[in-house]
């Protein structure tokens, strides 16, 4: 099965979000818990979150993916900044509950100068503090760009963040083909050859959902800017060889492309059409 979505946006609701997916014909999507700059949570409805899970259980998706403000930092060298992470994704991960076997994304963080080790420390620090043995949400590290001193350019970096975690059976990996790209992943030219890195560093097991975005930047630019699928330095064919990767099969893929409504439904179509 092809589980396909795009980014929508939660402002009308749940259900509202699972019938947009439907007239666009996708069967996943993704989210934000919140205004992307952190603030402000709105409550969650036990009747609209109750009529999502119906409507995704009637049209067979797959699990949905709620991503954190990306404005989060576990590790930063600011104290405030973050406990502000801390409480956010604490109180998120308690109103996911209403949407049990939801992924949680983030972006694990950046050091600001203290160094990668340090930063990993931080972020599993704060995991530890955070995940609970009674959840029902699997937090997902996102593969970053490696821009800056943001921690998860390298597989290696979270691998060692899975390490320190003690409930690390809740936690996952979400691959961004962007970002695996501008970190210097050659998926267009070696895709078995970085899921076959992927699978001895991290493991294939933990990765549980992908972020399909085509690059604007060439390969290892450490730049992180989302082209449409098949107009930048990934190109289309490297998307057909990703939707139709055995290894892949039955993850949630999710668009984050720069598009409006129907640009997404062209691109799931697009991608419908390669499998
Ligand atoms: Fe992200
Ligand atoms: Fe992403
Ligand atoms: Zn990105």
């Amino acid at each position: 099965m092809l589980y396909l979505g795009c980014h929508l946006s939660s402002s009308k609701g749940f259900l509202q979000m699972g019938k947009t997916a439907l007239s666009i014909g996708a069967n996943t999507f993704q989210f934000f818990t919140r205004n992307p700059r952190g603030s402000r949570a709105k409550q969650m409805d036990p009747a609209d979150t109750l009529a999502l899970r119906e409507l995704m259980r009637d049209n067979g998706f797959s699990a949905i993916v709620a991503h954190a403000p990306y404005t989060l930092n576990a590790c930063s060298s600011t104290p405030e900044t973050r406990e502000f992470a801390e409480q956010t994704m604490a109180d998120d991960l308690r109103r996911l509950e209403e949407l049990p076997g939801t992924l949680y994304n983030f972006h694990p963080g950046s050091h600001t100068g203290q160094g990668m080790e340090e930063g990993i420390r931080l972020i599993a620090d704060q995991l530890n503090r955070i995940l609970t043995p009674e959840q029902h949400t699997t937090v997902l590290l996102e593969t970053m760009a490696g821009k800056g001193t943001e921690v998860g350019g390298r597989f290696e970096q979270l691998r060692a963040i899975l390490d320190r975690v003690e409930l690390r059976d809740h936690l996952g990996v979400c691959l961004d083909t962007c970002h695996v790209h501008d970190a210097g992943y050659d998926i267009v030219n070696d895709l078995d050859g970085v899921l076959r890195e992927f699978d001895r560093v991290i493991g294939l097991s933990r990765l549980r959902a992908v972020h399909l975005n085509d690059s604007k930047n060439p390969l290892g630019s450490h730049k992180d800017r989302h082209e449409k699928i098949g107009e930048g330095f990934l190109g289309l064919d490297t998307f057909a060889q990703i939707v139709r990767h055995p290894q892949l099969q039955g993850l949630p893929f999710c668009l984050e492309t720069p598009n409006e409504l129907p640009g997404y439904a062209a691109e799931i179509a697009l991608l419908r059409g390669l499998e």
